[in-house]
């Protein structure tokens, strides 16, 4: 849908449009629509890639719809950073489009998709009743973040078909147009079992997915802390100058290293509690420390903090 004015930039509920480059377009997920997870628009020069499609079939169309009117090319590449719902679903509105991904992502997809749909529909009733309790906020943007979350897993039919990768990186995959090229690549997985991500060496962008998040706890509970610290020494080698987390707003390199902060304090809080012979009450009950106590999604901590403690053995 189209905001009124002179503006001509599509519009969408669900994302903010930010031009990053002449050709390069961020999405940011609003707070209170159905995207939840930032998406990235490029112009190849005679095709638009895209990069994420966001948790929902509404948001993928509204992307697909954006991302055609802005370069004037059809989509021919959807880049999945990782098989998450938030970042797959809208695969949906992107049917007969080559879905770009590692082979473990389409396995993951494959096996998961569905079954996480179903019980992510299950799971919502109780979630928004906690959230109506004031459960789960412990920062001012939590509770329409959440709710936006929540009310968009509901709109999302059961059954909606989420198309698989077809078109598998191992490593790097190169997708090159007439007018930039975008490096899709993988060092593994370090936010989940596999992680992707593009990089765009002519503008020096890059889309990180999950591995980044600004402002937002990132969610550690599929993860492997120590991998993902790696792999952001790997993303800041590529040089990149903007940076789109998965969550959180377009930010520079500095950013990289704050999450490799963030996940240092969490093994450094898992040693100790392991130390102390703390128990599992005890590390649930650990404070959020001071650096990290604003940010969005406070209520991951106490599992993230467990999944280092797993980690730690
Ligand atoms: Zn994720």
């Amino acid at each position: 849908m189209r905001g009124g004015g002179d503006d001509l930039t599509p519009r969408s509920p669900h994302f903010d449009l930010q031009p990053v480059a002449e050709g390069v377009h961020v999405a940011i997920a609003t707070d209170s629509g159905f995207g939840l997870c930032n998406s990235g628009i490029v112009d190849l020069g005679d095709a638009a890639l895209v990069f994420d499609s966001m948790l929902t079939p509404q948001a993928g169309a509204d992307l697909r719809r954006a991302a055609e009117e802005l370069t004037g090319h059809p989509v021919a590449y959807v880049v999945n950073s990782h098989y998450h719902g938030d970042h797959v679903r809208g695969n949906s509105a992107f049917p007969s489009v080559h879905i770009v991904s590692t082979r473990k992502v389409r396995e993951l997809i494959e096996e998961r998709a569905v079954k996480m749909l179903e019980s992510d529909r299950r799971e919502v009733p109780a979630e928004l009743e906690k959230l109506d309790r004031g459960g789960l906020v412990r920062a001012p943007r939590d509770r329409v973040v959440f709710e936006g979350w929540f009310r968009g897993i509901l709109a999302t039919p059961l059954g909606t078909v989420v198309p698989a990768p077809d078109l598998l990186v191992d490593g790097e995959l190169l997708l090159r147009g007439p007018k930039r090229e975008v490096h899709v690549r993988s060092f593994g997985g370090g936010h989940s079992p596999s992680d992707v991500l593009a990089f765009l060496p002519d503008d020096r962008v890059a889309f990180l997915g999950d591995l980044l998040a600004v402002g937002f706890h990132p969610g550690v509970t599929d993860g492997d802390l120590a991998k993902w610290r790696e792999i952001l020494d790997s993303v800041r080698r590529l040089g990149p100058e903007r940076l789109l987390p998965g969550h959180g707003p377009l930010s520079g390199p500095s950013e990289i290293a704050t999450l490799q902060e963030y996940l240092t304090t969490l093994q450094d809080l898992a040693s100790a509690a392991r130390r102390a012979g703390r128990t599992v009450e005890e590390i649930r009950a650990t404070p959020i420390p001071e650096p990290f106590a604003a940010w969005s999604f406070g209520a991951f901590f106490p599992a993230n903090l467990l999944r280092a403690y797993e980690q730690s053995a």
